[in-house]
């Protein structure tokens, strides 16, 4: 006897493979939609599920049975009927998992941990000079992370997965690489190595921080229903988050949304980028304390303590008469109405949401920023309230984070991961 096949065998056996192959991603398929209509409506039932997806029965009830067994989903009472047998309503379970978020700024360190629901659960901060000390840096996350879990009793096995977000375009998002051209001290690091060894098995998703925060917002705050919108980050960099059509828009190169680097004046400021007249030089945080503390060099309410000088510090000298940092805010105001103008110019978002620190700045940044871009822009509405201050605050970026937990672990192609990671392995496979 011989082991050579026949072509005919060889044909069946390529045929019988890619039937294999394709009924595992159908299922994934319909798994994911399944998982994710019931995270979204948060309740539903059999049978509706089977009218919105139009799946048979049979596979709405096989698929059920493994995202119950996978603890994502669980029965919760008895619904409504409208005729006959009452039905069963399956509610999603938000605590099934969690989810942790780390942001890794320029200057500071944000950890938190999430439940499925978007509510922070433990939350972890810290001034840190990320940009130039990138060993001690990465040295505090992971004693934070270390510490975190110890302090939630929460194992590997618990967490869905980790969001990481780095203050520069993303190069590789497997591994946390970033553009160094404005972090060059980081030339030699590497995000995920400081963890890996520490987590795992979980996966790891890397992100940029400001499309982190649009997603954030989208998921959970004011971007909610929008399916265009742009984060803008305004803090020691500024950068933007693209959302347009509901996925974040990254372009060739991965370096989309890099607002803070367009040129608004041609020959203005020198910038950190190399280049002249961009709007960070313009309004970076870096920029704005400086100037706050050389207005308020003989101010006697900050004598001695001028370097905790931040945002809402120079918002409240500029309202208690000091026309110095009234001027450094409503100028700022000015030329972020610019680069705004440009944003909407160019993509036409339905919103536009501000963070960062001087987003702390609120109305008195607001409306010079509203007034500048309006004489800049064609059919932007004022009257519908469109420019708003985001409603997550500083947390923005790390539960942008763990949403890109929640995003990537129920798409089809990581549903199996998700589901295998309290040992329903047996079960997906059977
Ligand atoms: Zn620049």
């Amino acid at each position: 006897m011989t082991d050579t096949y026949q072509v005919s065998d060889f044909a069946y056996l390529t045929s019988l493979k890619s039937e294999i192959t394709s009924t595992a991603a159908v299922r994934a398929h319909n798994l994911s939609l399944t998982l994710n209509l019931i995270r979204d409506r948060g309740r539903i039932t059999r049978t509706e599920i089977i009218r919105l997806t139009r799946l048979s029965a049979p596979t709405v009830s096989s698929l059920v049975n493994i995202l119950i067994a996978s603890d994502f989903v669980r029965e919760g009472g008895i619904g409504h009927s409208s005729g006959g047998r009452k039905p069963v309503v399956l509610e999603f379970n938000y605590e099934a998992r969690m989810v942790m978020g780390i942001d890794m700024g320029a200057t500071h360190i944000t950890i938190i941990i999430m439940n499925l629901k978007g509510e922070v659960q433990r939350r972890f901060s810290c001034h840190m000079d990320v940009l130039s000390k990138p060993e001690e840096s990465l040295q505090v996350i992971r004693t934070a992370v270390e510490a975190i879990l110890t302090g939630t009793g929460l194992s590997e096995q618990d967490l869905l997965g980790i969001g990481y977000t780095v203050p520069a375009p993303l190069i590789n998002d497997k591994t946390g690489e970033f553009i160094t051209h404005y972090m060059p001290a980081w030339k030699d690091f590497c995000c995920i190595a400081t963890i890996r060894d520490l987590i795992k098995e979980t996966p790891i998703y890397f992100e940029n921080d400001a499309n982190a925060a649009a997603l954030a917002e989208k998921w959970w705050g004011c971007g909610l229903g929008y399916d265009n919108l742009v984060y803008i980050k305004l803090g020691t960099g500024v950068g933007s988050g693209l959302i347009i059509n509901d996925v974040v828009y990254r372009g060739f190169n991965g370096t989309a949304g890099e607002i803070g680097h367009t040129t608004i004046e041609a020959d203005g400021r020198q910038c950190r980028c190399g280049n002249r007249g961009c709007l960070e030089s313009y309004i970076g945080i870096q920029g704005i304390l400086s100037d706050g503390r050389r207005a308020l060099v003989n101010d006697q309410n900050w004598t001695g303590r001028l370097d905790e000088l931040n945002v809402k510090g120079v918002v409240q000298a500029a309202l208690e008469g000091n026309a110095e940092c009234e001027k450094i805010i409503t100028t700022a105001g000015y030329y972020l109405g610019i680069g705004l103008a440009n944003i909407i110019n160019l993509v036409d978002p339905g919103l536009l949401i501000l963070g960062g620190e001087l987003a702390d700045a609120g109305q008195m940044l607001l409306e010079p920023a509203r007034q500048s871009l309006v004489e800049r822009t064609v059919g932007f509405n004022t009257q519908t309230d469109n420019l708003m201050i985001g409603d997550l605050g500083s947390d923005a970026i790390a539960i942008g984070a763990a949403t890109l937990v929640i995003m990537n672990s129920f798409h089809e192609s990581n549903i199996y991961t998700a589901l295998r990671s309290k040992e329903q392995n047996a079960l997906i496979n059977a």
